[in-house]
């Protein structure tokens, strides 16, 4: 079996579920829940704070389990402060404003695109957010929309809730104990759309998460470009358990990432089953540690070594039982060395990797076989053990033991619900959290319900645009490819796009101008902001009066761009007005053209372009590709007769 291939995998026989949570910025001027501006910003903060995070009960009474792994993390976390893109609600000094009502509304409109169902009144909850990401510790977030639904194939993928929220910081970086956050971006308005998982294979998250995008781009309310938007992806088989792989900013990446979730969470119940064939279970369950610093102290080829000289330590552990196991494979090309590894990088912050040694990569981390027996000997440890080593500060290798046992006796239940980070191969997932428990949500006491008035929806409503599933079919019944109206459909110039086609009566000139010649434009620096949506439409009424042809246009846009021209003095300059008369004399000229290609097809492009050279779209190209094709099947003729 191929396992790069998603058409060799029986994804239904997997029980393959997929649902997929996007979040995309809303194109406001103001923050959510403050009157800061929203935007990015380079450049040096303006001021830098310093916290610490620490888990607090619950509602219910309980810790979150999120919650007590950031605790261990011992992080400290660093905001850096721009003074005009944050005030004291973001940095969780003041209570929120009123929400930013041009949020909501836009909502309501997302949520009635996706057919939803709207609140008579919204309410704010916290969302618990202990990674930093957030200053309060919690995202405030509110439920605008419920139970609504969008056509895929011949089903309905349900959408079970369109939520507006507040963005998180941006981070800078993360080594070690210290984490560095970007403020500019934290509060932004955000819609988050979420799907039951109805997915059945990768192919279809990939397709319905486009058709998710699609959906909030095509009404023009949300923010694009890099970091605009975001996708969580939950996956799931049958026997495994809920993992959302976090934070996915290309649409792209989601078949291959989904693909091998799956796959790892399979081999990863192979590996429950082998556990439960060696009788390994969680009463059974059993490990010991020991500090091997001692065995390595004169070992300097130990990559680990540097953990010695700085005052760290050398630890090692011995699962019982998990002999020959560290190395079985969950990925094509991982093992379950990286789960572990992932959980030791993430909670003990030992971020160098490789941050730990086993069996399989001990000599090439430079662990001799002898100091290796030694270590293995101090811990009684035997053939059918599995025997790991870790090393960095005393309190962070401590950690990372445990962390290790703590994984592999999850290993004997199967699946760990957790959410996961894309490597930067963009196929393959590391740990990233534990997945937080339902808990997480609680009611927000700073801000009153909002009342959703029915005159309110029903204004939203009317100015929605039309769906995009029936936009598609439009287009597509008009005869133009898949790509085009893929393009299109989304297009910021939707409606200018449509006029154009009024006003001209030719969908695919116009389709292929707005959709891809101005791209092409742009992409060779010429200055396209001078074609306004004005002068577009001036151009299909020229293009529709026949004041030139459709193989001037590119020449007419090149000059409008280039010389800020209007449409009639762009075609002034590019088209020479020529009768029909003066046509027939220029085709008689052609026809004495000397030294032409012998080819006949290689005449008739040699004719085309010495012709559209001069006079670009004053003649119609098929009225030239006639002519030109019957004047060389006469010289065809009056060639090859003599030879006869
Ligand atoms: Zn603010």
């Amino acid at each position: 079996m191929n396992l790069w291939d998603t058409n060799e995998i029986d994804y239904a026989g997997l029980g393959f579920r997929c649902g997929i949570e996007i979040h995309q910025q809303l194109d406001t001027h103001q923050k959510l829940f403050c009157h800061c501006p929203v935007g990015l910003v380079e450049g040096p903060a303006n001021a830098r704070l310093f916290r610490h995070m620490r888990p607090t009960l619950s509602e219910m009474g309980e810790y979150d389990g999120t919650a007590l792994m950031e605790k261990k993390t011992r992080k400290e976390i660093i905001y850096e402060i721009l003074n005009d893109r944050v005030c004291t609600y973001e940095m969780d000094d003041t209570p929120p404003f009123l929400i930013n009502q041009q949020a909501v509304d836009i909502g309501i409109k997302l949520a009635l695109l996706f057919q939803c169902k709207i609140v008579d009144e919204a309410h704010i909850s916290r969302k618990q957010y202990l990674d930093g990401s957030i200053p309060t510790g919690f995202q405030r977030t509110t439920v605008l929309g419920t139970d609504g639904w969008m056509p895929y194939k011949d089903r309905r993928i349900t959408i079970r809730q369109i939520n507006v929220e507040e963005d998180a910081c941006r981070e800078v970086s993360d080594v070690g104990h210290r984490i560095v956050f970007r403020t500019d971006r934290l509060s932004t308005p955000l819609v988050e759309v979420i799907t039951a998982p109805d997915m059945r294979n990768p192919i279809e998250a990939g397709e319905v998460t486009k058709l998710l995008a699609e959906t909030n781009r095509i009404s023009g309310l949300v923010r694009r470009g890099i970091g605009a938007a975001r996708q969580d992806v939950n996956v799931s088989i049958t026997g495994g358990d809920r993992v959302e792989i976090k934070g996915v900013e290309r649409i792209g990446l989601i078949p291959g990432l989904t693909h091998f979730e799956a796959l790892r969470q399979k081999s990863l119940l192979e590996l429950r089953d082998e556990l439960c064939n060696r009788d390994i279970s969680l009463d059974n369950f059993a490990y010991n540690i020991s500090d091997a610093t001692r065995h390595l102290l004169k070992t300097p080829e130990f990559v680990g070594h540097w953990a010695v000289d700085q005052g760290g330590v050398i630890g090692a552990i011995c699962i019982r039982g998990f002999g020959g196991l560290i190395g079985w494979y969950v990925f094509p090309e991982r093992t379950f060395a990286d789960e572990l590894g992932g959980r030791v990088r993430v909670i003990a912050c030992l971020d160098k990797t490789p941050n730990l040694a086993h069996r399989l990569n001990r000599a090439a981390l430079g662990i001799p076989e002898r100091e290796w027996e030694s270590i293995g000997k101090g811990l009684n440890a035997n053939t059918n053990d599995a025997l790991i080593v870790t090393w960095g500060p005393q309190r962070d290798v401590v950690t990372a033991l445990e962390e290790i046992a703590a994984r592999c006796r999850e290993a004997i239940s199967g699946v760990p619900q957790e959410t996961r980070q894309v490597l930067s191969n963009g196929r393959y997932t590391d740990f990233e959290r534990i997945l937080p428990g339902p808990d997480r949500m609680y009611p927000d006491t700073d801000h009153p319900p909002i009342p959703i008035e029915m005159k309110r929806v029903s204004n939203a409503r009317a100015s929605i645009p039309e769906f995009p599933w029936e936009r598609r079919r439009k287009l597509s019944e008009a005869g133009l490819s898949q790509q085009l109206v893929s393009q299109l459909i989304v297009h910021p110039r939707f409606e200018i796009f449509q006029k154009m086609v009024e006003i001209s009566g030719d969908i695919r000139w116009a389709a292929r101008l707005v959709a891809e010649t101005i791209k092409h434009l742009q992409r060779r620096g010429f200055e396209t902001a001078n074609l306004t949506d004005k002068r577009l439409l001036d151009l299909a009424e020229s293009y529709r009066e026949k004041e030139f042809y459709r193989e001037g246009t590119l020449d007419i846009l090149k000059v409008i761009c280039k010389r800020n021209r209007k449409v009639s003095e762009a075609i002034d300059e590019i088209i020479f007005k020529i009768t029909d008369e003066e046509a027939e004399l220029i085709f008689e000229d052609l026809s004495d053209t000397a030294n032409l290609p012998a080819d006949p097809f290689k005449q008739k492009r040699y004719l085309m372009g010495q012709v559209m050279r001069k006079y670009r779209g004053a003649i119609p190209g098929k009225r030239l590709w006639d002519k030109v094709s019957a004047m060389t099947s006469r010289k065809d003729k009056a060639t090859s007769e003599p030879r006869e």
